[in-house]
């Protein structure tokens, strides 16, 4: 399986995965770009993959599907006007035409169904983790955000991540100002800027580099608890603690 990025909007990433002439696409908030890009590439779209229900991720569902009929595989407990197929959590989905099966899983939190799929290495997380960064947490509360965080972070640390955003280069800023002396941020910034500089995506990122670098799953590390600390004036009393601090100062910039 062959994985491009189709640039949608000011910064999303809608996922093409292709095998032999077949396409699936993830989250494909416009038409548009997905239809210049089967046109260019010749590609058969063969289904639609979909982590969450905001409309920068199901909006051009219903233009794709108007021409081309493929099954539209997403959460359970959301999006049901354009999902056909919902998928529980532990499913295994097996994408026609590009014969890969996903496992799915439950990452509540940004919405409350959101979703994510995961096949042998490579992780479609939709707007739960981002490079260097997180969703907002929308409609679930910071413990279940930090559980999904958590569940994601159990994964292979050579996991491939495919995140739904380009903010790298925010996120990082941002982690640099809650951990100023972790060099993998500062190492890692350099890279990205020189990446988005070349006019090219900073994902996928591996899992090891999110443990690295992203200071919303590193809730064990003792510069991140310190901050929480500060912003609390009292040591978080847990991992959840940690991370909600750390999520809210987010926020509040
Ligand atoms: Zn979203
Ligand atoms: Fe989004």
């Amino acid at each position: 399986m062959q994985i491009e990025p189709i640039k949608a909007f000011e910064d999303n990433y809608i996922w093409a995965l292709r095998r032999e002439g077949q396409l699936a696409v993830v989250d494909p908030g416009e038409a548009g770009p997905v239809l210049r890009f089967l046109e260019t590439s010749g590609d058969r779209l063969c289904a639609i993959m979909v982590t969450h229900r905001h409309g920068d991720h199901i909006g051009g569902i219903a233009e794709l599907v108007a021409r081309y009929p493929v099954p539209v595989f997403g959460p359970t407990r959301e999006a049901a006007e354009v999902v056909t197929h919902p998928l529980r959590d532990g499913a295994t989905v097996c994408i026609p035409g590009l014969d890969d099966e996903f496992t799915v899983i439950d990452v509540p939190g940004h919405t409350l169904g959101h979703i994510a799929f995961y096949s042998d290495g490579v992780l479609f997380c939709g707007d739960t983790l981002f490079g260097a960064g997180c969703g907002r947490v929308f409609e679930g509360t910071m413990a279940q955000m930090q559980a999904s965080l958590a569940r994601l972070a159990a994964l292979p640390p050579e996991t491939l991540v495919y995140c739904a955003h380009e903010y790298t280069q925010s996120c990082l800023r941002f982690a640099h100002t809650v951990e100023p002396d972790n060099a993998a941020i500062d190492a890692r910034s350099a890279k990205v800027d020189e990446l988005i500089g070349a006019g090219r995506p900073s994902v996928p990122s591996t899992l090891a580099e999110e443990f690295a670098t992203n200071p919303f799953l590193r809730w064990q590390s003792p510069a991140v608890i310190a901050a929480a600390a500060t912003l609390l004036g009292h040591a978080p009393v847990n991992d959840v603690a940690t991370f909600g601090a750390i999520r809210l100062w987010r926020d509040s910039l």
